[in-house]
């Protein structure tokens, strides 16, 4: 097993220079379990120069090459998911069942997908039947940073590495500082799998140091990020000097249209999905907009299922939910439902303080606000917590109204049984995702968002892998 206070460069655990350490908090006990180390720009430089060494020879792999070393990861990710499954949950508090199969799943469904886009990528093509002798050639962009948040470590870490991999980039991986031990055992299979020395590298740190280094660094070809959009908006004006290529996957606050001909299931899936994960996902369906004619019973619903929504140790296995990730999210969440309450949503379920039982933990009550009225900070703010906004509306127009007024635009949900109606919100609310009636989308379903969810990447599939690629056009082939 690795040292926890090593980084991984040019293929081996090296000793930092960095001599700034971070504990890293258990939510579930807010006990210390562990010491990393902050990266140093010297230790930025080592990553970067490596990746940057690596990228001559990994570029120029065969498409057969890298399938069959992404294979090989594959295997190994599988064979070690428990272990995984034991990491997560540890460092960011998701139960034990959730991390075994939401969290560790995500990042083999995104690694075994990537590698389906890449068997069937075509890296080069002519132009177009009018111009045979003109050739497009798919290259892969250079040294990657690949900067991710804590809370689904795996899903956004694979987000980013297969598709790097699979590109021919070269990259250096900075996880989140709160959850950093995910993205080391990751580094520990790639390490088992045989993957060139340079090709990937980890380095730990915060935001402030690894983070801008890295977003700034001249040797850096592209910064692939998600996380929030303070973030986001920082990264961009660090790269823009050396100009190079940004793609951000950022917050949401994601509307949940409830037309009074839903299914009878669609506001109990609603909540549920809202809470998942503790409120801790950037596509939750946080406002919750209920046609008039159902939005009492709507409510009552809501209400219900936030009573039978059981909260426990992340430890413990069973569908309860666990805590918010770390004392910061803990207050601020906090903070958010007393503003809440203070600005006049009526509390309809849960609010301040940690559930019956809890002493400890970094634990939310399952929380519903009803009458949220826009222009409360509830209805604005991503609260990342296990907190539903619910709003009545009264025609189809109101509703788009009122799924368009966030400055995100990541995933939006409509609920009807009327085929016509879906398709026609679907076109006119502004967001890179939409679900109808409760459908996830499929294998390879770009994920990305609009507005300040993003700015145009997309991540999974083909189109994941696209966003490490470069296009070079060439004439008289
Ligand atoms: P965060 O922005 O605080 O941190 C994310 C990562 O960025 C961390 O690795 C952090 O160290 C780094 N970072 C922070 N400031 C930086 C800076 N100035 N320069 C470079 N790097 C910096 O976010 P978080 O609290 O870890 O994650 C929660 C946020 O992520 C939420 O807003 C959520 O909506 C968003 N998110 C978005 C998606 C998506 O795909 N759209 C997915 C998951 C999470």
């Amino acid at each position: 097993m690795m040292d926890a206070n090593k980084f991984y460069i040019n293929g081996k655990w090296v000793t930092p220079e960095g001599t700034q350490h971070l504990e890293v908090i258990n939510p579930s006990d807010e006990k210390g379990f562990a010491t990393i180390t902050l990266g140093s720009q010297a230790d930025t430089d080592n990553a970067v120069a490596a990746a940057k060494q690596a990228f001559p020879t990994w570029s120029a792999t065969t498409k057969e090459q890298r399938i069959e070393l992404l294979e090989r990861l594959f295997e190994t990710y599988k064979a070690r998911a428990e272990e995984m499954a034991q990491t997560i949950s540890q460092e960011m508090g998701a139960p034990i069942d959730l991390a075994r199969s939401a969290q560790v799943g995500a990042g083999a469904a995104h690694l075994k997908n990537t590698i389906r886009a890449l068997k069937s990528f075509n890296f080069e093509h002519p132009l177009g039947e009018h111009a045979p002798d003109n050739i497009i050639l798919h290259e892969p962009v250079g040294v990657c940073a690949l900067i991710t948040p804590w809370n689904w470590p795996m899903n956004q870490v694979m987000l980013k590495v297969a598709p790097a991999l699979a590109a021919g980039c070269t990259m250096v991986l900075k996880p989140s500082e709160v959850s950093p031990f995910s993205a080391m055992l990751l580094a520990d299979m790639i390490d088992s799998t045989g993957f060139p020395p340079g090709v990937f590298n980890l380095v730990n740190g915060d935001g402030a140091g690894v983070g801008s280094q890295l977003s700034e660094h001249p040797d850096v070809n592209l910064v692939s990020f998600t996380g929030s959009t303070r973030a986001g908006k920082a990264i961009t004006i660090a790269a823009a000097n050396t100009v190079k290529r940004v793609g951000l996957e950022l917050g949401g606050k994601g509307a949940n249209i409830i037309f009074a001909d839903a299914d009878e299931k669609a506001v109990t899936r609603g909540v549920r999905h809202c809470f998942a994960n503790s409120g801790q996902s950037c596509n939750a369906p946080t406002r919750m907009l209920v046609e008039k004619s159902v939005y009492n019973q709507a409510v009552e619903t809501a209400v219900m299922i936030a009573s039978k929504t059981d909260v426990g140790l992340a430890g413990t296995e069973g569908r309860h939910i666990g805590p918010v990730v770390s004392e910061q999210q803990f207050q601020k969440v906090q903070g958010l439902i007393k503003k809440g309450i203070e600005e006049g949503a009526r509390l309809a379920a849960g609010g301040e303080g940690r559930p019956e039982g809890f002493e400890k933990g970094y634990f939310v009550k399952p929380t519903v606000f009803a009458d949220v009225t826009p222009g409360m900070t509830i209805w604005s703010e991503e609260i990342f917590g296990p907190v539903l906004s619910i709003t009545p509306f009264e025609t189809e127009e109101e509703a788009i109204e009122l799924a368009n007024d966030t400055v995100y635009g990541l995933t939006n949900y409509i609920q009807t049984s009327d085929k016509e109606k879906a398709r026609r919100v679907a076109r006119q609310v502004r967001s890179g995702m939409v679900e109808i009636n409760g459908k996830p989308g499929s294998a390879g379903f770009p994920f990305g968002g609009m507005k300040q969810s993003g700015n145009g990447s997309r991540e999974g599939g083909a189109w994941g892998l696209e966003e490490f690629l470069e296009i070079k056009s060439v004439t008289d082939w």
